[in-house]
């Protein structure tokens, strides 16, 4: 602790291990390994303490980055552990997947001109990692509110309002549609980039604090809002359904024999162990050429599993430059390592079947990059008669989600705006008193630590919704 800001300084920023990449592009187990302890020491000694601690202000669910690394650097992990989890709910999760380069470590002081911020994310895994095995939760319950909550979904948003809400002392119950708690961090991202274990782990440490969870229950199907609310006798909900609707090109073709959704993709390999196949009941076709068609997180998981699934050629289609991709840069940085082949600025014009109803290609047509569009990114512009053909026996179009109206349709005096997501105030109640929303089903597709800041904040107004709003029978 006694170093100077300059010995700070002169220490460069350490790497985390992982697995070789003609190994692991083989297989489903964790790319990333993770510090050594020794290591761990040492980057979080490239802190510099800084008073403005802008680091706060760029992580979503506000984790107090410059007293975490302090007890990093003196290896009181337990203190580092307390922490972590006093702010995040599921460490071991972000630590894995938050897109740190744009958040935390965006605004961390030692990243500014040619410098190279601390590995905050590298380090949240750390003592994710160390407090599973080693960390006592000693989470003080406080005595039973008597106000019965309901979480409908249990991605990172609502399993977040849930934790929060049982810290409070209230009743809490989660309905999840599928036959596994975690969303998109058990259906989506596969098992090579956060093993489900990790996620099992942190939703048990929700039932060690009262939170109880209820799968294979749709709500709009098994039961309604208002059944909730008016039979169940729920004083609040927090909606938390995310945006799972895959979206399509609508180009010719999409209807031949070998075409998927990302997520229908994903979520037979990743959560029904289609991997395992005839072990497992679901099977998938795994493909010899692969095309997948998009740049954000999505395609990068869903052609990379392909490579998983022993594909000859794993191609990934995007309309725009590698500047321009939405992915993570590590799981662009892995993808390529993996033997991915990227076809950048290029676009899917229509998918080629033969005469029995399966793929056999996809012609894609030539982009150059023009003015910005409203996203900021520069708009593709085709290139005339610059058509080709890349061979695929299986596309996979990774073009991003919509909201899902199977809950939505059954509560219509929930409001909805012009894409379907829910609309909700200022304190994320929606139009429907007592029902609250927030992760991806009022932002759009998003992140999981944004989901997860939705997730706190959202709870802290549900308890002054309950306090203020809702009085129990004497
Ligand atoms: C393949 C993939 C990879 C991604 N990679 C990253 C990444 O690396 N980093 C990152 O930060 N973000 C990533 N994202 C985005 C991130 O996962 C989402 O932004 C986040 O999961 C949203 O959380 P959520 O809680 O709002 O919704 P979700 O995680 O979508 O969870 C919603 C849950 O609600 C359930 N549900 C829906 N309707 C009902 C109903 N009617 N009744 C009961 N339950 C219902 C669903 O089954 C689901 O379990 C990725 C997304 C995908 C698809």
């Amino acid at each position: 602790m006694s170093m100077t800001a300059k010995e700070r300084m002169a220490i460069d920023r350490q790497h985390m291990p992982e697995r070789e990449a003609g190994v692991r592009n083989c297989d489903f187990n964790e790319v990333n390994i993770g510090f050594p302890e020794q290591l761990a020491l040492i980057e979080a000694s490239r802190c510099l303490q800084c008073k403005a601690g802008k680091c706060i202000e760029g992580c979503p669910v506000g984790i107090n980055i410059p007293e975490f690394m302090k007890y990093v650097e003196a290896g009181d992990f337990n203190k580092a552990a307390e922490v972590l989890l006093s702010a995040n709910a599921l460490p071991g999760i972000t630590g894995r997947v938050c897109p740190q380069e744009e958040q935390c470590e965006q605004v961390c002081i030692r990243g500014k001109g040619k410098g190279v911020p601390v590995a905050v994310g590298h380090l949240e895994r750390f003592i994710a990692d160390w407090a599973r095995e080693n960390y006592d939760v000693k989470q003080i319950i406080p005595p039973p509110t008597g106000y019965k909550v309901g979480i409908v979904g249990s991605g990172p948003a609502g399993l977040t309002a849930a934790g929060e809400l049982a810290k409070m002392g209230h009743d809490v119950t989660i309905f999840e549609a599928l036959h596994k708690p975690g969303g998109v961090l058990v259906y989506g991202i596969p098992e090579f980039r956060l093993p489900n274990k990790i996620i099992e782990s942190e939703v048990d440490r929700l039932r060690e604090m009262g939170v109880k969870i209820i799968c294979n229950a749709v709500i709009g199907r098994t039961f309604t809002v208002g059944d909730l609310m008016d039979e169940e006798g729920f004083h609040a909900l927090f909606l938390g359904i995310g945006a799972g609707l895959p979206v399509f090109m609508n180009i010719p073709g999409e209807n031949l024999k070998g075409v998927y959704s990302a997520n229908e993709y994903l979520t037979r390999v990743n959560l029904m162990g289609a991997y395992q196949f005839p072990e497992c009941d679901t099977p998938v076709i795994k493909g010899k050429n692969v095309a997948v068609i998009g740049g954000g997180n999505v395609a990068m998981d869903a052609v990379r599993t392909s490579k998983r699934l022993g594909a000859k050629a794993s191609n990934l289609i995007y309309r725009r430059s590698r500047a321009e991709m939405p992915a993570r840069k590590e799981e662009v940085k892995h993808a390529e390592e993996e033997g991915i082949v990227f076809n950048l600025l290029c676009n899917p014009k229509r998918i080629l079947g033969n005469d029995k109803g399966w793929v056999k290609g996809l012609e894609c047509l030539r982009m150059e990059l023009g003015e910005p569009d409203a996203s900021g990114r520069r708009r593709p512009v085709p290139i005339e008669g610059s058509e080709f053909v890349v061979e695929a026996d299986v596309v996979i179009e990774a073009l991003g989600a919509g909201a899902n109206p199977l809950l939505t349709s059954t509560t219509p005096d929930i409001k909805l705006n012009k894409w379907g997501y829910i609309e909700i105030d200022e304190t994320g109640m929606t139009t429907k008193p007592g029902v609250f929303a927030g992760g991806d089903i009022t932002r759009g597709a998003a992140t999981v630590i944004l989901a997860m800041g939705d997730g706190k904040s959202v709870a802290a107004a549900m308890n002054r919704y309950l306090k203020e709003k809702v009085t129990l029978p004497a």
